[in-house]
């Protein structure tokens, strides 16, 4: 999704002074507007898919070290800082994790801990399935679960819980960011009672996966009846309490932990994962029904942990994701070549090398001229070229302007 004003929209929402106007009313409510709101700016192309470690995946982070500010969230004992620095070999990377109080005061020492990863496959970065130089703006994975833990973190603000709550925004990379937490006890994993993941939670489309009900003692009891009560979506429930994502973390913490996820669909780690096609009306009553499950292990007396070891994960996942990856094979082959060497220069890329047969000769480009734009996009650095190429598909014509011996020059030819 492209966000023409962004700088200044950065600017705006970046400010921890700002108030939202949207927030006075939604305190009440968890609203798709919202929701909207906070994935149409995580997930917008400028956010440059919220690597974790890079300018996207930090400037994300300070969006919702902002709003968790604005909430008056606290940071975790022990911290001073709501964003928690830790290392990936060269990179550094952030959690963020605030605090809401609890008004039970024998309960506040305790807590419970609603999160989501916020990072996601970047330009052509981990995890990234689309072609080398395209933004996955990850709106499903995982801006929508970062969107329902801020909105969930704004409803408890408002209707403070009996226990302490941790909200947490976690960096995934290998899952490196909840297991930095839980391992080192950054956050306080003994007085944790029980944890909600939120991991792809934005193309219900009526469906719902809940995994890790059977990791604590009490889950069925407890939840069961809401679970059973919910008629206007499928639910698919699963007592295990492992998946590829943050919940893991927990569990082998040693704490309850719950995962709700949507499923994978034909967007997964691709560019088209936007937020156009993030079913709002769906995410806000997974939120609701959410918001119903952590009232009621707000409000009980004890959780204990249970093991539940195995992948709790939808029935047809490995099945989908074969699938997917036979789909991703198929949209590669399609994809185009130019078939050029580049160095970076002044004023644009100079060639370096054209290959035999390529489109790049085809179009009659030679070695030593000046590369300037391609399909109207300025090339600066090999990730422009990239990202000016795209994903194009053999035989789509691309249009060079270049300079040769001083002078403008515009080439074109199909790729291949
Ligand atoms: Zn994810």
């Amino acid at each position: 999704m492209k966000c023409p004003a962004l700088a200044s929209l950065c600017a705006a929402l970046l400010l921890p002074a700002l108030v939202s106007p949207l927030a006075a009313q939604a305190a009440d409510e968890i609203r798709e507007q919202d929701l909207r709101a906070h994935i149409g700016f995580l997930a917008c192309s400028e956010m440059e898919g919220r690597a974790s470690g890079e300018h996207g995946g930090h400037l994300s982070g300070r969006y919702v070290e902002a709003t968790f500010r604005r909430l008056g969230l606290t940071p975790l004992p022990g911290q001073t800082e709501l964003r928690l620095p830790f290392q990936v070999g060269d990179l550094t990377c952030y959690n963020v994790v605030g605090v809401l109080r609890g008004t039970d005061p024998r309960l506040s020492e305790r807590y419970l801990a609603i999160g989501g990863h916020l990072d996601h496959a970047g330009i052509g970065g981990p995890g990234a399935m689309g072609g080398p130089g395209e933004v996955h703006n990850g709106a499903d994975d995982n801006a929508s679960g970062t969107a329902g833990v801020l909105e969930l973190a704004e409803w408890y603000v408002a209707h403070p819980p009996k226990h302490s709550i941790i909200f947490i925004s976690a960096e995934e990379r290998g899952l490196l960011g909840s297991e930095h937490l839980v391992t080192q006890k950054i956050v306080p994993v003994d007085q944790i009672r029980a944890m909600f993941n939120f991991d792809m939670i934005g193309r219900s489309n009526g469906y719902l996966f809940i995994g890790g009900l059977g990791t604590a003692t009490e889950f069925h009891d407890l939840l069961d009846p809401i679970l059973a009560g919910t008629q206007d979506m499928r639910l698919e429930l699963d007592d295990r309490g492992e998946a590829p994502s943050d919940n893991t973390s927990f569990y082998h913490g040693g704490i309850p932990s719950l995962f709700f996820f949507t499923h994978i669909h034909e967007d997964y780690h691709l560019p088209g994962d936007d937020a156009e096609k993030i079913d709002y009306a769906g995410e806000a009553r997974i939120l609701r029904l959410a918001r119903e499950m952590i009232g009621v292990v707000d409000a009980a007396p004890s959780i204990q942990f249970k093991s539940a070891p195995g992948m709790g994960m939808p029935a047809d996942f490995n099945e989908k994701m074969m699938a997917h990856f036979q789909n991703i094979q198929k949209l590669q082959r399609a994809r185009g070549k130019l078939g050029l060497r580049v160095e970076e220069a002044a004023g644009g890329m100079v060639v370096t090398s054209v290959g035999e047969g390529s489109s790049a000769a085809d179009a009659g480009l030679l070695v030593d001229d000046l590369v300037k734009k391609i399909n109207g996009r300025e090339i600066h650095t090999q990730r422009d070229l990239l990202r000016a190429l795209g994903a194009a598909e053999k035989g789509s014509e691309v249009t060079l302007q270049i300079e040769r011996a001083g002078g403008p020059l515009t080439l074109k030819a199909p790729l291949k």
